[in-house]
């Protein structure tokens, strides 16, 4: 099976602080692959680095066989990223941000509109259509950005800590959602703290401490494994 993912030796290092410190990683196409890892593992700063947010200091990283930094463009349209920070324009209805990001992607006005519509029905806020952000409640929130990362119909979805907070009626519910768009095919990348959410959801999961990949296993066999101490590490 060919990779969504595919990272060789990737480092990154901020002054002296080894974020990536020689990742190696393959996440297969149609994979719900899970990235786990203590506070400060550098989670934030891979995904930073597969979306262009953050340059590399070396290694390779590709999507779909592009390079995230020579061939940004073509890399960078198959990702929906839904991050942890959500910096969303707060003063327009959410329907029309959508709208907008599509537009900014290419996408026709009409069809803008289509797509909008659509993502909103997903992630089931199609009924606060024409509220701003700011008025969401944070559940809401969670799902619109959820909605963003689907706008440009990516093939790979990044989901940065997407339940972190949440009480567990939405936490179901958007595993729910997630689940739906794994089974349509699209490749899920998700970082998180808790450890039933990776048993739940994925195939397989990839620890990460100090900057390097410790583990690559079903969430299963890594309990099998002993791999204990550290899944429990994960708990918060
Ligand atoms: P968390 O689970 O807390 O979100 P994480 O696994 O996402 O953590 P990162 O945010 O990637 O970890 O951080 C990895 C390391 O890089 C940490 O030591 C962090 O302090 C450091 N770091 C991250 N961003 C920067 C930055 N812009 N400048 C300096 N150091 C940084």
């Amino acid at each position: 099976m060919s990779s969504a993912i595919r990272i060789r030796d990737l480092r990154k290092s901020y002054g002296d602080v080894q974020a990536l410190d020689g990742v190696d990683l393959d996440v297969p196409e149609g994979s719900f692959f899970g990235l786990l890892g203590p506070n400060g593992a550098g989670k934030t700063t891979f995904i930073n680095v597969l979306v262009g947010l953050v340059r590399k200091s070396g290694g390779t990283a590709e999507v779909f066989g592009y390079d995230v930094e020579d061939d940004y463009r073509e890399a960078r349209d198959r990702i929906g990223l839904a991050p942890q920070e959500f910096n969303v324009d707060r003063f327009f209805p959410i329907r029309e941000v959508l709208q907008h990001k599509a537009g900014y992607h290419g996408v026709s006005e009409s069809e803008a509109r289509e797509r909008a519509d659509e993502v909103l029905k997903r992630v089931g806020i199609y009924d606060k259509r024409d509220t701003r952000f700011d008025w969401l409640s944070g559940g809401m929130k969670r799902r619109f950005v959820l909605a963003r990362a689907l706008i440009t119909d990516p093939d790979l979805l990044i989901l940065d800590e997407p339940t972190a907070g949440v009480d567990v009626q939405l936490r179901h519910e958007l595993w729910e959602t997630i689940t739906e768009l794994n089974d349509g095919g699209t490749t899920i990348l998700l970082t998180t703290h808790y450890i039933e959410e990776a048993e739940r959801l994925c195939d397989e999961v990839a620890i990460l401490d100090s900057g390097r990949v410790v583990e690559v296993a079903s969430p299963e066999e890594l309990m099998d494994r002993g791999t204990d101490d550290i899944v429990v590490s994960l708990r918060d």
